[in-house]
């Protein structure tokens, strides 16, 4: 039987398989290099995994402050009641037990790039950890708008967790009339179809439960619908027609959670029934510590993950900003996170072993969004590395060109992609925790 191992993952485009690969060990001379990893969620957690595969003898410690992972994958369906919380909760039990992660339950605090060194805050105390190679996956933190926004009051629900249930039972409270209000956060952020899937599912719990005239009014602070424009245009004037109100151009301009009110660009609103402000967001801190773009990413080489100031400091997922086509940016997701995981993880093992990056990396992407209780659409973006261009064609350098433009997303919304999504957020969560 063929055994699928590092080399068959990157010539196979970075695609999720289920597969046994070879242990190998990095080259002799290096005894033990530590890789220490900060964030367990999907890049965190999958970069961890793939080190010990394909590492043999590198050591691996994942620092995360949580002792599960709760995904935002799917948490939606949570929001609206239709998964359970342990549906979506993701345990470190196979990275410690089959893979040999060694997992330390604290919080990254600072690191020491000219030392090699991460301090860590853990419970009996803050330690101090030497690194050969550093990766950092700590996701996303928020930029709020001015005014006092208190989440435990008004809930983004965009790090899943306690702010899941908050929203669910906010939605559960809401009666005939009300008004659930939720906000798009610029681009680029988290997940770009997460907050139209949203609308979609909160409208879909309102008609399910007759809530008569409740509705959900989507204000987003981009021109227009940012990811799968034709499925979520029909979905909002057609499927949840009257349910759902979408206003484009609607910058936040400050919130006030006390009474649930928002002013935005382009409309206010008071004492909301639910307010669900998903705020503007960068990399998370310990990441950004390391400096940020103009959008508030840590830019990267797509070769390596590796930031340009300290080739061995790696920021993968949400927090990193890979240069990409114009307009045709890398986008923030589970999957591209997983992904970057394993083109960063090769990368690593070649560095420690003396070899030349692999420069022809490819990494993709994959969302699904229920639409109703029983549909969804899907929407894929492959990449590979080469040549980028601007927006007139002209190569403007290198970085991670798409290269499936052109192709339509999912051919609507129907039944089989709902059964799909399912099974595709099981393999992503196997692939990168089990
Ligand atoms: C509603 C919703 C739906 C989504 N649906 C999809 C989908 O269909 N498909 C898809 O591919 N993606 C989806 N996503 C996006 C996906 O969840 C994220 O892109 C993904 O989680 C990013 O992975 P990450 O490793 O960068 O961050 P995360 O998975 O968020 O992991 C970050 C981890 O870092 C830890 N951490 C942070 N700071 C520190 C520190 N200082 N020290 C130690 N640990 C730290 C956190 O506790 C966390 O566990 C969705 C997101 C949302 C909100």
């Amino acid at each position: 039987m063929h055994r699928f191992n590092r080399r068959d993952f990157l010539k196979s485009a970075g695609a999720i398989a289920a597969f046994a690969a070879i242990p190998r060990a990095v080259s002799a001379a290096v005894t033990s290099p530590r890789v220490v990893v900060v964030g367990g969620g999907f890049g965190g957690a999958t970069v961890a995994k793939y080190l010990r595969m394909w590492g043999g003898n590198v050591q691996v410690t994942l620092v995360e402050p949580n002792a599960t992972h709760i995904s935002c994958i799917l948490s939606n369906l949570v929001v609206t009641g239709a998964l359970s919380m342990s549906r979506i909760t993701l345990a470190y039990d196979s990275l410690k037990t089959t893979h040999g992660v060694s997992v330390l339950q604290g919080k990254a605090l600072a690191i020491d790039p000219a030392g090699n060194r991460l301090t860590v805050q853990t419970a009996a105390g803050n330690e101090v950890l030497d690194y050969d190679h550093l990766v950092l996956s700590p996701g996303i933190d928020f930029t709020p708008a001015s005014g006092n926004w208190n989440p435990n009051l008004t809930p983004h629900a965009w790090q899943a967790g306690p702010q899941t249930t908050l929203l669910k039972n906010q939605l559960a409270a809401m009666r005939g009339g009300d008004t659930f209000v939720l906000t798009v956060p610029k681009s680029p952020y988290r997940c770009p179809p997460g907050p139209y899937e949203r609308a979609c599912v909160v409208a879909d719990y309102l008609r399910a439960k007759k809530r008569t005239g409740a509705k959900v009014l989507v204000l987003d602070a981009n021109a227009g619908i940012q990811a799968e424009p034709e499925a979520f245009g029909h979905a909002f004037s057609v499927t949840h027609a009257g349910r759902i109100q979408y206003v484009p151009n609607a910058n936040v301009v400050s919130v006030d959670s006390a009474t649930r009110s928002i002013v935005t660009s382009a409309m206010s609103v008071s004492n909301a029934k639910v307010l669900n402000y998903i705020p503007n967001q960068r990399a998370g801190a310990i990441a950004a510590s390391l400096g940020v773009n103009l959008a508030g990413f840590v830019p990267v080489s797509p070769l390596s993950y590796g930031t340009l100031a300290y080739p061995n400091i790696h920021v993968i997922g949400d927090s990193c900003a890979v240069p990409a086509s114009d307009g045709k940016a890398v986008p923030k997701s589970g999957h591209m996170a997983n992904s970057q995981a394993k083109v960063c993880a090769d990368a690593i093992l070649r560095t420690l072993s003396g070899e030349v990056l692999d420069q022809n990396v490819a990494t993709n992407s994959a969302c699904y969004s229920p639409i109703t209780s029983r549909t969804a659409s899907w929407l894929s973006a492959n990449f590979v590395y080469g040549n980028i261009y601007d927006v007139n064609g002209a190569v403007k350098g290198k970085g991670m060109h798409r290269t499936d433009l052109g192709e339509a997303p999912s051919n609507g919304v129907d039944g089989d992609s709902y059964q799909d999504m399912f099974t595709w957020a099981e393999s992503i969560f196997a692939d990168s925790f089990k």
